[in-house]
């Protein structure tokens, strides 16, 4: 199906238009860490470089879904409108068909290519990145794998051993990237080498592996990285290695309360989502936003026992009423909601909610929070940098009428994440003004090491007993000390 080696297409006549499409986040929703499961001290060193592992970028886990996934061949992890960009290249004679991805050749080839397979695309080549030599990258610390350099010199091979191609298309979803393609289509159609060209800039949120397979694949790749790091510490702990040299730290996993809220089933999320997302959809394409709609946030982290007290505690059940739907600069949209008593039978809200039983009843709570405006965040655009906290900037609020005002109920629980726990900080530096060493030397000349060692635990022991601290302005205190100590055997 694919040359992987070779940039010269021999057979394929004269095309005139190149069409490169990038894998990760452009034609393929790879998933990245959630962060609804790990905090920011784990999500860090998991994608970065080298510090869990070779990273999640350099793993082939990080492109295994879980069977189910595999099975459906991938059913909804593709962008399908860049699958039918690929696909109208494949049948454009004119057109050469590119896949170029910064994934690692040797260990991701294989797997990528049984996807695109599994979704009838077909190109003229698939590149993937020059295979690294990690153990050499992490002792030097020196070798550069820069994606953008790397599809950047390919095109441009691509393009010289191809004269016929005067069109150069990109798909790609990284800003970064996107910038710096366009400058380099810019300067090979200033200098004469193509007639024109794009870069068509993917949007698309975040995407996640299903929650038991990224639990499963995150702990697998800190338990290996701790085994490594001991291995790699106990064969290079003599070595002399360069300043740059990325050393393997093992690592210990914690969990802490992110924040505590009033949680929806998925089923009143669905609710939220059929009743109000028409609602703010009007004018704004909201298709590659990230829905949340599952909480209203009482505080972050956990709730100080008083606020628990008087919401009624983790497990109770609270019931909300959405009063007006509000924006903020066309980044995160939310609903404003206010505390109801519990709804009798004829009350209009959700069919999941449960309404007047026994159960319900054991233990209603109260919405008590921080936020100045209780709210659930319903969603958000992480392609613009949005976060779910912007929703507290909404001033933008219009009222619904009392038929959008349904009622919700949702359980009071604790968000639980997963960071690396921190090792303990150092005790800070004492301030040791008077070098006791120093001073013994000047009144006693004549003593050697082991005894200079003997004197100074003696005038710590005294200074202890005494409550004199080591400092310069308690010098002459210290001096005293030494010149009074007796003789050291
Ligand atoms: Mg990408």
């Amino acid at each position: 199906m694919s040359d992987s080696y070779t940039l010269h297409i021999p057979n394929n006549g004269e095309k005139s238009i190149l069409n490169v499409f990038d894998f990760d986040n452009t034609l393929f929703r790879s998933p990245i860490p959630n962060p609804k499961l790990w905090d920011s001290s784990l999500l860090g060193p998991l994608t970065a470089f080298q510090q869990i592992n070779n990273g999640w970028w350099h793993d082939i886990r990080s492109l295994q879904l879980g069977e189910e996934v595999e099975n459906s061949m991938w059913e909804g992890w593709w962008i399908e409108d860049v699958v039918s960009k690929v696909r109208q290249s494949m049948e454009d004679p004119q057109s050469l068909t590119v896949l170029l991805t910064g994934r690692v050749r040797d260990i991701f080839e294989d797997q990528i290519l049984r996807m695109v397979a599994s979704k009838g695309l077909i190109f003229d080549l698939v590149i993937l990145k020059y295979p690294i030599h990690y153990d050499q990258v992490r002792l030097s610390g020196e070798e550069s794998h820069s994606t953008t350099s790397f599809k950047k010199s390919i095109v441009e091979g691509i393009i010289t051993q191809n004269p016929s191609i005067k069109h150069v298309h990109m798909w790609e979803d990284r800003p970064t990237h996107v910038l710096k393609f366009r400058e380099a289509i810019a300067e090979m159609i200033a200098c004469g080498r193509i007639q024109n060209g794009s870069v068509i800039q993917v949007l698309d949120p975040p995407s996640y592996m299903p929650e038991s397979v990224e639990k499963r694949t995150v702990f697998d790749m800190v338990n290996e990285h701790n085994s490594f790091a001991e291995d790699w510490l106990k064969v290079n702990f003599n070595k002399q290695l360069p300043a740059g040299a990325q050393i393997p730290k093992k690592i210990e996993l914690n969990t802490h309360v992110k924040y505590t809220g009033v949680f929806f089933s998925q089923d009143i999320t669905d609710f939220i989502l059929d009743r109000y997302l028409p609602l703010l959809t009007n004018d704004v394409n909201i298709s590659h936003w990230t829905v949340s709609a599952d909480h209203v946030t009482m505080c972050l982290f956990r709730c100080p026992e008083p606020m628990l007290d008087k919401s009624g505690g983790i497990g109770a059940l609270v019931y909300v009423k959405v009063l007006a739907i509000g924006q903020y600069e066309n980044r995160v949209w939310a609903l404003k909601v206010g505390e109801v008593s519990m709804p009798d039978e004829n009350t209009e809200c959700c069919d999941n909610i449960p309404t007047n039983t026994q159960e319900s009843c054991a233990n209603i709570g109260h919405l008590v929070s921080n936020n100045p405006i209780p709210h659930i965040t319903v969603v958000y655009d992480q392609t613009q940098g949005a976060k779910a906290n912007e929703s507290n900037l909404i001033t933008d609020w219009r009222d619904l009428p009392p038929s959008k005002q349904h009622i919700l109920g949702g359980t009071i629980q604790e968000k639980i994440i997963t960071g690396i726990k921190k090792a303990p900080s150092p005790p800070p530096p004492t301030k040791a003004a008077v070098s006791l060493g120093t001073l013994i030397k000047q009144h006693y000349p004549e003593i050697k090491g082991p005894e200079i060692g003997k004197m100074v635990k003696f005038v710590q022991l005294r200074m202890s007993e005494s409550g004199i601290t080591n400092s310069k302005d308690n010098e002459d205190r210290i001096t005293t000390l030494i010149v009074t100590a007796p003789a050291m055997e």
